[in-house]
């Protein structure tokens, strides 16, 4: 990490003087086709290798996701990989603003910021990555290293051999359970529900007063946040764009968590829940706590979200991001909690970083350490800070003196300029 600024260097100058000579380009097979596979698919393929992306899911990924905060960082790293400019990603924000129980507006602060949402970052990755090397409906079952080659083998029966294995896979990584099984991801103690409402479904005074902001409200060990996105279909046009809601509240324990996660067909997988599955009681629920604990402004919110989901919070770390002719990069190697929005930059990060360390040294094994070095230190400070921010909402885990380091980050001014913000 930069010890100045707290960033990455990314940049290939930062390895070019240990450059002796120009590393032929070789095969690599990558399981995960979302944020971090892509990135480093672009990278990877910028720089002369043979590119294959695997992806579990079959169909289209892009209209599924919320909101995402997009940072300088990213910026940086989408710009050498030639993927689109600024202004298209999103929707510009400027102002922040608190909202009291009672609908006034404690606090407002200046800080300019693009919010757009995961399927339109996702659909810009992927039109700018060739279709015949994105494999959908393939599902990476295990690996074995062979000599310097890796032979990857999917459920399908499928079966790839490449000089480089990136696990793309995300926080229930395949790859990083059969290589460090006991890195699990940790529950935090508190769930988001999360939701996205058309802007046309907004009154004009929502329009008005809402929209355009970064808002919050703040009760007693929860967090409401809420912000601009782009359209379903990635438009960022006055009338078509839609408004993320984003509800920390804390489940303490497993049984409340449990309950929470048993869907509509009586089913848990103990982890998640699709969307649409949410029993309609759990929702209800939910509904009836926003009109007693939120402003008015956020109860009316709540009650247009067509349909609010649960997403339970993880962290996670990991202590190797390589193993030989493996690496592991974005959120399968280490989960931040949401609070500071990096999930995405963070993984386009390992992603422009991987393939620069792979282009400056020679020798594989010495370029994959060398990423290791810069990306765990900085990857682990982020779930670090994640874990910070989030702490107060995890109210029920913590001794006073952690409670006390915990309410350093709940006063409504730490909230709003930490929130979504790296650089503080
Ligand atoms: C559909 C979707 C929607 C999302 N929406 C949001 C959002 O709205 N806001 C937000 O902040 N973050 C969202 N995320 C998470 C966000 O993408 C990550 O936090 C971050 O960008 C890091 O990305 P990643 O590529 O490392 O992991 P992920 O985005 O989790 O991607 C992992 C990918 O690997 C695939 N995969 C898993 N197992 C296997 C396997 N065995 N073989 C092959 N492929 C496998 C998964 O299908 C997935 O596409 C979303 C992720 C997905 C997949």
């Amino acid at each position: 990490m930069n010890p100045d600024n707290g960033h990455l260097n990314t940049s290939s100058n930062h390895y070019k003087s240990h450059q002796s000579q120009t590393r032929p380009a070789g095969t690599v097979t990558i399981a995960g086709g979302s944020i971090a596979g892509l990135t480093a698919g672009l990278a990877l393929l910028q720089k002369g290798w043979d590119v294959q992306i695997y992806e579990a899911t079959q169909g289209e990924l892009q209209h599924r996701g919320a909101g995402i905060i997009t940072h300088q960082a990213l910026f940086d790293v989408l710009a050498k990989l030639g993927v689109t400019s600024r202004q298209q990603i999103g929707v510009q924000i400027q102002t922040r603003k608190t909202f009291a129980q009672d609908g006034s507006i404690t606090q407002t602060l200046e800080l300019p910021q693009i919010a757009t949402s995961w399927g339109r970052m996702y659909q810009l990755l992927k039109q700018h990555f060739p279709d015949e090397r994105y494999h959908q409906n393939k599902v990476l079952h295990s690996y074995r290293q062979v000599g310097n080659r890796v032979e990857s083998t999917f459920t399908d029966g499928t079966r790839t051999t490449s000089d480089l294995l990136i696990a793309a896979d995300g926080i229930r990584s395949t790859i990083r359970q059969q290589l460090e099984p006991e890195a699990q991801p940790e529950y935090a103690g508190y769930v988001a529900w999360r939701g996205l409402i058309e802007e046309q479904d907004l009154t004009d005074e929502e329009r008005r007063e809402l929209f355009p902001y970064f808002t919050f409200c703040l009760p007693q060990g929860e967090q409401v946040l809420t912000y601009p996105i782009a359209g379903k279909q990635h438009q960022t046009d006055i009338g078509n764009r839609r408004y993320n809601v984003v509800w920390y509240r804390p489940a303490a324990t497993q049984s409340t968590l449990q309950e929470l996660l048993t869907d509509i067909d009586g089913r848990n997988n103990g982890q998640s829940i699709a969307p649409d599955k949410v029993r309609p009681a759990v929702v209800e629920q939910m509904r009836s706590d926003a009109s007693e604990l939120l402003s008015p402004q956020h109860i009316k919110l709540i009650n247009k979200l067509d349909q609010p989901f649960i997403q339970p919070i993880y962290d996670l770390t990991t202590t190797t991001m390589v193993y030989r002719s493996v690496v592991i990069i974005g959120d399968a190697a280490f989960t931040a909690r949401p609070h500071l929005g990096v999930g995405i930059t963070k993984a386009a990060e390992d992603a422009l970083s991987l393939a620069n360390a792979l282009e400056a040294y020679t020798d594989q094994s010495t370029a994959l350490q060398h990423f290791q070095a810069l990306r765990q230190q900085a990857s682990r400070a982020w779930v670090d800070r994640s874990r910070e921010l989030g702490a107060y909402l995890q109210a029920q885990l913590m001794s006073d003196e952690e409670r006390r380091f915990a309410n350093l980050h709940r006063t409504s001014e730490a909230v709003m300029l930490e929130t979504a913000n790296p650089l503080v």
